[in-house]
């Protein structure tokens, strides 16, 4: 298969930093960028570093956000003003001074990312910076100042297309996302997280399944604390690949938080980077089979920076750009030397967590005893009536 890749990364993009306290640091995209970097993949013929990142400009930003809550973002990048009203002075999200710019900055990211494969130049584009998925249009929350996401997803629909998909699987709910587009048959959102019961936000239960017009294009997976790898994956395999291909999208855009890692400092389920790279496998071929590999993959959330994100991540990025890394292969000592000088951790050996992961194809059957499946069934039942598709073919 083809995989052009654009990497989209700039210094400039660590401009988005809450402070030292703050659990997102831009020093998680420069260890992943690092990383990328040890393993050679920016220098494959395949592959290009997109750099001189623009920030988006007021009529781009206006399409996903109300001209109040811009003004306000504009009116606290002196960083001193706050505006509690709309989550910006808040302990998630404290001001810092030029915060409209560098905000603007990675959802210019995530538009290079999406004009790159529109060029026809390159089948998939990554932006490691982006993910801010909590974004909503009319205030901050969860980290996140403006929706990259949904910028970048707007800007597909401006420029013409009619099926986005938007795949999210960040241990917290893709709510800012799922807010923008909750009425609009033409973008399905897609969601694997952590129980709102137990996580930050609190939302995204089954029921959430688009509004009027729109029934059946928000998909939300709610999985309990503790989810493990095989759970986690057969959740996936039981809703996206049967919801993406009743949509059949023409673009996807993915959300690639790290944060349900089971090392995550913030977050309760339990996955390794194993099962992770299987899912940014996963979503890769998806692209390939329903639109042309038509694919850019954002960060996130992943707050274990130095023993999860950066190798999490140069998987993405090794997957989108063709050439997977093998999950045994030895994370290079300069790598692990520089992680131990900036954190004082002793950083894993290998590039995959030694987990062996046990794969199934998902047949349709599901157990009424497992609380999984009765969550998948949830899931299911709400989603797929509204796309064609029977909820329970065996009979639960
Ligand atoms: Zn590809
Ligand atoms: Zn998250």
């Amino acid at each position: 298969m083809s995989c052009r890749l654009a990497y989209v990364f700039d210094e400039a993009l660590a401009a988005y930093d809450f402070g030292r306290e703050h659990p997102l640091s831009p020093i998680r995209q420069r260890l992943t960028n690092a990383l990328v970097h040890e393993f050679g993949i920016l220098e494959q013929d395949n592959v290009s570093e997109v750099t001189h990142i623009k920030p988006v400009r007021g009529p781009i930003l206006r399409r996903t956000h109300d001209d109040d809550y811009i003004a306000a973002v504009t009116a606290c990048s002196d960083g001193v003003t706050t505006a509690e009203m709309r989550g910006l002075g808040t302990p998630d999200v404290p001001v810092f001074l030029d915060m409209h710019r560098a905000a603007s900055l990675i959802c210019g990211a995530s538009v290079a990312a999406v004009e790159s494969v529109l060029t026809g130049n390159f089948d998939h584009g990554v932006n490691i910076s982006g993910g801010l998925h909590h974004a909503m249009p009319d205030r901050a929350a969860g980290f996140c100042v403006y929706n990259d996401a949904s910028i970048a997803i707007q800007w597909l629909l401006d420029a013409g297309f009619e099926r986005v998909a938007y795949i999210d699987v960040d241990a917290h709910h893709g709510d800012g996302v799922q807010e923008s587009f909750y009425e609009d048959p033409r973008v399905m959102t897609i969601s694997i997280h952590e129980s709102g019961r137990s996580l930050f936000p609190g939302t995204g239960p089954a029921s959430d399944c688009g509004g009027p017009g729109a029934e059946g294009t928000c998909v939300n997976i709610e999985l309990r604390a503790a989810t493990s790898d095989s759970d986690w994956i057969r959740a996936f395999e039981a809703v996206v690949p049967d919801a993406i291909a009743a949509f059949k999208p023409q673009f996807i855009v993915s959300q690639q938080g790290c944060d349900s890692h089971r090392n995550d400092p913030l977050t309760n389920l339990m996955l390794s980077v194993d099962a992770q790279r299987w899912s940014y496998e996963r979503i890769h071929q998806l692209s390939h089979e329903h639109c042309d590999g038509k694919w850019v993959a954002l960060g996130g959330g992943g707050y274990d920076w130095p023993e999860v994100v950066p190798r999490a991540w140069t998987h993405l990025v090794a997957i989108a750009a063709g050439n997977p890394i093998a999950p045994d292969t030895a994370v290079p000592q300069s790598f692990r030397d520089l992680v131990f000088e900036l954190s004082g951790v002793e950083s894993p050996e290998t590039m995959g967590d030694g987990v062996h992961l046990i794969i199934r194809e998902f047949d349709g059957h599901l157990d009424p005893m497992s609380q999984l499946d009765r969550s998948i069934l949830k899931t299911r039942e709400a989603v797929f009536p509204h796309l064609g598709l029977k909820a329970d073919p065996h009979g639960f």
